[in-house]
């Protein structure tokens, strides 16, 4: 490794999150209209060959310690268990995960685990069949439940839950999700609503906050906080009825963490980004495909990072919403 990604505030990234493609098969609500989004054209998103090289460059160059596959969603990009593969070839104390609607992980998951993957960090908001219809638009309750035993059958553990709670749609959900996932030993973990949907619908006001969730789960659980060390993670984890079982909570808007943050973005077509908020972006496709060496894709790299910003920004009176919604940030 030479110069990590080190910013301008002391923090180093070491975790790469990598889209792989803007589409998705679903079309939550808080996330993208039901006619979904244009969709970048194929020519822009980056190749296998393209995102494994990045990915190269990052652990052989740049430190990167973990790598997380996302998108729109990356369970639909073809070359999903060859890139994985691949990256996984690259080194055995990387960290590999997905992050996945998991609707068809129960067709991928052995082979995903094959490859090298870890883990699965699933996206799940209900287990109420009506409700998940009413939040995705799609009628595929069944499938992420069966992906996501899948997931686990395969060893791909922890498999991590991830839940937005929607004020008046889910929002009493909060016990009967954490329920489950301990019967199921999955680790859940709420995150809350950001000002990322494609629709720029988010308000502050109907958010329901990280102080709301776990007022609702005191209800149904006693609830102390978990002595492990948290590091650069996003949720603040708690033990359920004296552990071992584990909730997280995800305070991105009403407890930032970006003073830990360690990730370093990289868009489907080929982009870096500091921050999901960051409304700058560096053009690494060009670079790729214009001929440069990985030491100039390297240097780029280090210099979009250092530039990252104190913090996300969402309390500044100035905020303004990035240009592109989560989906095709990548999340
Ligand atoms: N399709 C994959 C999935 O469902 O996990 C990966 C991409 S999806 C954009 C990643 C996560 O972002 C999901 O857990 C989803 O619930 C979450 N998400 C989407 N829009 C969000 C928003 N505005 N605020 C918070 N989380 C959001």
């Amino acid at each position: 490794m030479q110069r990590p990604l080190a910013d301008a505030y002391g923090r180093v990234a070491t975790d790469l999150r990598v889209s792989l493609t803007d589409r998705c098969n679903l079309r939550c609500s808080y996330c993208m209209p039901a006619e979904g989004l244009d969709w970048l054209p194929h020519d822009e998103v980056l190749t296998d060959d393209e995102v494994v090289r990045l990915i190269e460059i990052g652990v052989r160059r740049l430190g990167i310690r973990e790598v997380r596959f996302t998108g729109g969603e990356p369970l639909i990009r073809r070359g999903l268990v060859d890139i994985v593969r691949r990256t996984r070839a690259l080194g055995e104390d990387l960290e590999l995960s997905v992050t996945t609607n998991a609707l068809g992980l129960e067709r991928n998951a052995q082979a995903l685990a094959e490859a090298g993957l870890d883990r699965v960090n699933i996206s799940l908001d209900t287990l109420d069949p009506e409700r998940f219809r009413t939040i995705t638009r799609r009628d595929r309750l069944d499938d992420v439940l069966r992906g996501a035993k899948a997931a686990h059958n395969a060893g791909l553990t922890p498999v991590k839950i991830n839940a937005v709670l929607l004020r008046g749609v889910n929002d009493d959900d909060a016990c009967e999700l954490l329920h489950w996932a301990i019967d199921h030993e999955y680790e859940l973990r709420f995150i809350e609503q950001m000002p990322l949907d494609a629709q720029h619908g988010w308000e502050r006001s109907e958010m329901v906050t990280a102080g709301e969730v776990m007022q609702r789960l005191r209800e149904g659980f006693e609830l102390t906080p978990d002595p492990a060390e948290r590091g650069g993670a996003p949720a603040e984890r708690w033990l359920v009825d004296g552990g071992p079982a584990v909730v997280g909570v995800i305070a991105s808007v009403t407890r930032p963490f970006c003073g830990a943050c360690d990730r370093t973005r990289l868009t489907a077509d080929g982009q870096i980004r500091s921050c999901l908020f960051a409304r700058t972006e560096t053009d690494l496709r060009a670079m790729l495909r214009g001929g440069s060496t990985d030491t100039e894709i390297a240097d780029v790299w280090r210099n979009a990072m250092w530039g990252k910003l104190a913090g996300h920004g969402i309390d500044d009176p100035g905020f303004l919403q990035p240009d592109r919604p989560m989906s095709a940030i990548g999340g």
